[in-house]
């Protein structure tokens, strides 16, 4: 790619902000990666990325974009210990009560099960070795630099935490924002007397509580990927999968006034009123490495950048700030990855309105994302929050399309294919799915809604 620019600011240093940062560096001389964080020369979590301590997986969505911008990334992770899922029947799904039928092989990997300090400390090794790119950490970001019109982003300003906290100014040709679903651009638009960004919202108040566990040899026999969903009556889950250095991780999640406990006792407990048997025995005989921390996640939250009529040139948003998505649906690092291709094919096209250009490319997959998740988590709020007609046509379907992937294990993989946003949803209603999910469902004779008796704060669509 021709460089269009000396030098971009990349502001964070989490996925978003690595991925940003790689597509930057073919497009500028130079870029420099600013992160408030200390950051760890091994793979540990760190305070910024709180999340990391919870169960991470890659879709394949994500890691072909991955495996593009950085070859060969995906096979030092499997190296390193990285569990990969190779064939569907090493997961075991429970969806909205239904136990798909799994047995085929996907065309490519479909989960990379690596830990999230392990992937962001591989990415971020490969980010430090660019040509032209560094990354500072102990380095926060509090607001742009602009010319005197304001219609230029020229840098940034920063707070070095390591050289006592004197502020000063990066200058930068583009800066873009991947801090995050906190990230302060939308304040920061509005001291600068531009518009902030019209938000869409979904309230869940899911909590996450997790701990890591060493099971005993074959204790789930094949599997190395468990996922129980909610079901009527029920808004909780949790899974349970292999990572690096032989490790489980398990994951608990709960909506609303039904979230997981933190002490041990509480924690077997809840999982004890959601796993299979064979499964909690698993858990029950394993042993805790560490302990049991609890994260929230308040709302789905999207922001329309490419809604606004006014923007400064020189600024992007990227990653979680501009669309976070309920974490049980692990997408999030696989739509950072598509806007990271976004935003390559967006600068090939050079500076001039790059903003509206990526803000629009980035709408794609953040689309499908945020169809997906909210579309189910309306389904979990059971008729208590107004659904549009689309959602309601969409969940009957998927309802229909659930029933019979217990027994059809092609319908099954293509439901998965398109929660792992390899396709878009429209896959399941080609004729061939279609009658396929008719059959299944003519064998049949009942078919429970999703939700049926679930009471699930959601609300808040705007
Ligand atoms: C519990 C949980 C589980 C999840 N599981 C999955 C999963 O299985 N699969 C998946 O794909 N996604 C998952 N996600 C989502 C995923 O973590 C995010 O979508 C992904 O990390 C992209 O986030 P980001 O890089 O935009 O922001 P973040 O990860 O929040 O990173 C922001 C970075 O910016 C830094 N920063 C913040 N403010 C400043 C500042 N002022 N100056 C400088 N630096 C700053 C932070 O320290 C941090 O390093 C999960 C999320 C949660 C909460």
């Amino acid at each position: 790619m021709r460089k269009i620019g000396d030098h971009a600011v990349v502001l964070g240093a989490g996925m978003a902000g690595l991925l940003a940062a790689r597509v930057a560096a073919d497009a500028y001389e130079r870029v420099t990666v600013v992160e408030r964080d200390p950051l760890p020369q091994t793979a540990q979590n760190r305070r910024g990325v709180s999340q990391g301590r919870h169960a991470h997986i890659l879709l394949p969505s994500g890691a072909r974009v991955i495996s593009e911008l950085f070859p060969g990334l995906l096979a030092d992770l499997e190296t390193g210990g990285t569990p990969v899922i190779r064939d569907f029947s090493e997961l075991r799904f429970s969806l909205a009560g239904r136990l798909l039928c799994l047995r085929g092989r996907p065309a490519e990997p479909f989960i990379y099960q690596a830990s999230r300090p392990y992937l962001e400390h591989h990415l971020r090794a490969r980010v430090r070795a660019l040509p032209g790119v560094e990354i500072v950490d102990r380095c926060e970001a509090v607001g742009f630099a602009t010319s005197a019109t304001r219609d230029r982003v020229t840098g940034v300003r920063i707070l070095r935490r390591a050289a006592g906290g004197a502020e000063e100014t990066l200058d930068a040709d583009l800066v873009l924002d991947a801090t995050g679903r906190s990230g302060r651009t939308p304040a920061w638009l509005a001291t600068l007397g531009y518009d902030q960004p019209p938000e869409e919202r979904l309230a869940v108040q899911v909590k996450y509580a997790s701990r890591h566990l060493r099971m005993g040899p074959g204790a789930l026999g094949g599997e190395k990927f468990l996922a129980i969903g909610a079901v009527p009556g029920r808004p909780t889950g949790f899974v349970l999968f292999g990572q690096e250095e032989d490790r489980w991780i398990l994951t608990l999640v709960g909506y609303d006034r039904h979230h997981p406990p933190t002490d041990p006792e509480g924690f077997l407990v809840f999982v004890e009123t959601i796993a299979p048997p064979d499964v909690f025995a698993a858990i029950r005989d394993a042993e805790p490495l560490d302990d049991i921390v609890a994260n929230r996640f308040p709302a789905n939250l999207r922001r329309r950048y490419e809604r606004l009529r006014r923007f400064p040139a020189g600024l992007l948003v990227f990653g979680d700030g501009i669309c976070s998505s309920n974490p049980a649906y692990a997408l999030g690092m696989s739509v950072a990855a598509l806007q990271a291709i976004a935003l390559r094919d967006s600068l090939t096209r050079g500076d001039r309105n790059l903003a509206g250009r990526f803000f629009r490319a980035a709408r794609k997959p953040i689309d499908m994302a945020w169809q997906l998740t909210v579309g189910s988590d309306l389904a979990l709020s059971q008729g208590r929050e107004p659904r549009p007609l689309p959602v309601r046509v969409m969940n009957a379907y998927v309802n229909r399309v659930l029933t019979a992937a217990e027994r059809d294990s092609t319908v099954a993989e293509q439901f998965l294919e398109v929660a792992a946003l390899q396709h878009t949803a429209t896959r399941l209603f080609r004729p061939s799915t279609a009658l396929r999910v008719l059959l299944g469902n003519l064998r049949r004779s009942r078919v429970p809604a999703i939700g049926a008796a679930t009471r699930v704060a959601v609300r808040d669509i705007r």
